[in-house]
Formats: structure tokens, C-alpha cells, sequence
């Protein structure tokens, strides 16, 4: 399991208390936060870009984070192709799917999510990891296990079919409210902020 502390609104003191008890991965959801971020904390600590990312962005990151949890379009498999071979990395990345088809969600719909993998198989600079989702923000327990419960079987499904190189390590689901149900239907890699440093004032 891995947690991923999210810092987004967090101020830097706040995080270098937590690095001290030894975290050393953070999550961030907007470009500009997560420069800024790594301009004051350094290196020695994993990026994760969980949030919404403009291909005209990923210049800026593409060499920096260890994973990018938002691929959901060709234009951003483009582009971070493109910076991937500038920068000769290859760079890991997880698909976001909406799985509730929310419309102020961004990601892919479940049934798109196969056809989209097999287009991205094809670039050099690009290496799925995984799934992403971030649930409807309901209390209705039975429905969020039904979501989380399709993304493991999405997940579940693209390994049966045995692609080239295609390893799905990570399914990153669970946030603050619903975690615990995430884990219990095969999340292994949960996002949490308020859950660690308290209510967000924005
Ligand atoms: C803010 C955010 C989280 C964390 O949400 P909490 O409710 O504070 O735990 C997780 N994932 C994404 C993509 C986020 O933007």
C-alpha cells in the first residue's frame, strides 16, 4: 500500500514537519503549486501529479515527477511523448478514469479505457502503471464500492490480457472520506490530505 500525503493549499512548513516522521512522496494537483514545491523541498522526495494536467504544462514536470496520475486524452499522451524523448525518460503515468461519469470530472469512461491503453502501448516514452479514479463525493457506501469495484475489475481485465510490457502496478483510489473503502476493494495506493493535515481553507 502506498500513501500519498496530498499537499495542495499546504504550506511548506507544514510538509517539512511530515517529512521529518518520513514521508517522502507528496501529491499535488496544479503545476505551479507542485514547481514551487520543488523548488523549496528539493530532490529526495517523489513528486505526484494527481491533479487535471494542460499539455502545454508538462514541460515542466516531465523530467521531475515520478508519476503522473492524470492521463486521459491523445493530446497530453503527445505531449509527454514529446518531452519524454526530449529528456530521454520515460515517463510513468496512471489513466484517469470517471468512472461515475461526473461531468465536472475530468478521465476517460470505462469503456474507452482499453482502446486508449492500446493507443499509448505504442509510444516509447510512456509507461502505464495503472489506474486512476477519484470517487463521486457521495456518503452512499454501496455505490462508491461499486465504482471502486469496476476500476479493480477494469484493472483486472487489461492484465488477463497480457500486453507487452503492461505490468498495472498501481490502482490509486481513496481519498479522505472513502479510503477505507478503496483499500477494501483493491486500492493499492490511496491519496490523502485533510486526512493528514486537516481541513483545507481555500
Ligand atoms: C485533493 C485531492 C485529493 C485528496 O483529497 P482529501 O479529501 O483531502 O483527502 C486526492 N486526489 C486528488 C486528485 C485531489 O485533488
Amino acid at each position: 500500500m502506498e500513501l500519498i500525503p496530498v499537499t495542495k493549499t499546504v504550506e511548506v512548513a507544514k510538509i517539512e514537519e511530515v517529512i521529518e516522521y518520513g514521508i517522502n512522496i507528496i501529491g499535488e494537483n496544479r503545476v505551479q503549486e507542485l514547481e514551487k514545491k520543488m523548488d523549496v523541498l528539493g530532490p529526495g522526495i517523489d513528486y505526484h501529479m494527481i491533479g487535471h494536467l494542460q499539455s502545454n504544462k508538462v514541460k515542466y514536470i516531465a523530467d521531475k515527477v515520478k508519476l503522473i496520475h492524470s492521463l486521459d486524452r491523445e493530446s497530453l499522451i503527445k505531449e509527454i511523448e514529446k518531452q519524454g524523448r526530449k529528456n530521454n525518460t520515460v515517463m510513468d503515468v496512471l489513466v484517469q478514469v470517471n468512472v461515475a461519469e461526473e461531468k465536472s470530472k475530468h478521465g476517460l469512461k470505462t469503456e474507452q479505457v482499453v482502446p486508449f491503453i492500446e493507443k499509448v502501448l505504442s509510444y516509447d516514452y510512456i509507461n502505464i502503471k495503472g489506474l486512476m479514479t477519484i470517487a463521486p463525493h457521495v456518503d452512499d457506501e454501496k455505490y462508491l464500492r461499486k465504482i471502486f469495484r469496476t476500476m479493480y475489475e477494469l484493472k483486472e481485465d487489461i492484465l488477463r490480457r497480457n500486453y507487452n510490457g503492461l505490468s498495472m502496478d498501481y490502482l490509486s483510489m481513496g481519498m479522505t472520506n472513502d479510503y477505507k473503502i478503496a483499500i477494501e476493494e483493491g486500492s493499492n495506493m490511496v491519496r490523502i490530505g485533510r486526512g493528514i493535515f486537516g481541513e483545507r481553507n481555500y
